[in-house]
């Protein structure tokens, strides 16, 4: 596969430090504020949780409106509510998701987050980036992949016609499989990648992404948990390099950006990663 690059592009790969795979030229290559209060998010998404209750069945808690929760124990323990069920997060729309991320305690880390990370960019994009987990900064910022690790993938993003602020055909959507910051980074448990998983599944199947590039092992495991055998024991290396599948939609998996920053010399996999999922998105290939 290859691309077609102009001089501003092959400059931002050269400020990567992509070198070595440049193409050569001739190379062909998301309620309004205030309406009714029936059609609010949290009202919505009570009504989808009462919806699911059977008859005879206690019925669950609806979730507390959309709050930034503070680190505490004793706000915590007032605060902790489950999370809606996977059934019912599968009928959600847009806002009421958003909604029920702000406001879910589902795991233990919505007792150290400051901020829920939901996603940032046009719901119309063709590119759908799913990285692991929010850290300090998106946890401050409340926005996916920023500081130096942001940047890169920025530049990446840039060297193939894409940008987190565009509204057009340039337009990608940024998210995290994780909604919230882990602890001092450490690596998600396996049971919190799972409770967390049922909001990007649901991101996926309402944005509908013409490919999906999953970064890192993390991302990788919130996508093809229903796909790919042995999942949590296969390297990312031996998921690089084919088209997976989610929800019938293509995946590619490639390194989170953070690990370039470590391991720069995986540059060049990461952009015969994008050079894969450029060819999806443009159609030529399956
Ligand atoms: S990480 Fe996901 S499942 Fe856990 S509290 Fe945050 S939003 Fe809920």
């Amino acid at each position: 596969m290859s691309l077609q690059l102009d001089e501003r592009q092959r400059a931002m790969l050269l400020e990567m430090g992509v070198r070595v795979w440049l193409p050569d030229a001739s190379d062909p290559a998301a309620l309004a504020v205030m309406p009714e209060a029936a059609e609010t998010p949290e009202r919505q998404l009570a009504q989808a949780m009462l919806a699911r209750t059977l008859p005879g069945e206690a019925r669950p808690t609806a979730p507390k409106p959309a709050m930034t929760v503070a680190p505490g124990p004793a706000s915590l323990t007032a605060l902790r509510a489950p999370r809606p069920d996977a059934a019912t997060i599968a009928q959600l729309d847009w806002p009421t998701l958003q909604s029920a991320v702000s406001s879910c305690q589902a795991c233990a880390l919505c007792s150290s987050r400051k901020n829920t990370v939901f996603g940032v960019g046009a719901t119309q994009a063709r590119w759908l980036v799913v990285g692991e987990a929010p850290g300090e900064q998106e946890d401050l910022q409340a926005e996916p992949f920023m500081g130096q690790a942001g940047q890169l993938l920025d530049n990446m993003l840039k060297a193939l016609g894409l940008r987190r602020d565009a509204q057009d055909a340039q337009a990608v959507y940024l998210t995290t499989a994780l909604k919230c910051r882990p602890p001092a980074n450490r690596n998600p448990l396996p049971d919190e990648v799972t409770q967390c998983a049922s909001y990007l599944h649901r991101q996926v199947a309402l944005l509908q992404p013409t490919v999906i590039l999953a970064m890192g092992k993390i991302a990788a495991q919130a996508l093809l948990q229903d796909s790919v055998t042995d999942l949590a024991a296969t390297p990312l290396g031996k998921l690089r390099g084919q088209v997976h599948r989610h929800q019938g939609l293509p995946v590619v998996v490639t390194y989170q950006p953070a690990y370039l920053l470590r391991t720069p010399l995986d540059k060049a996999k990461a952009w015969a990663d994008l050079c894969l999922a450029r060819a999806v998105a443009a159609g030529t290939r399956d």
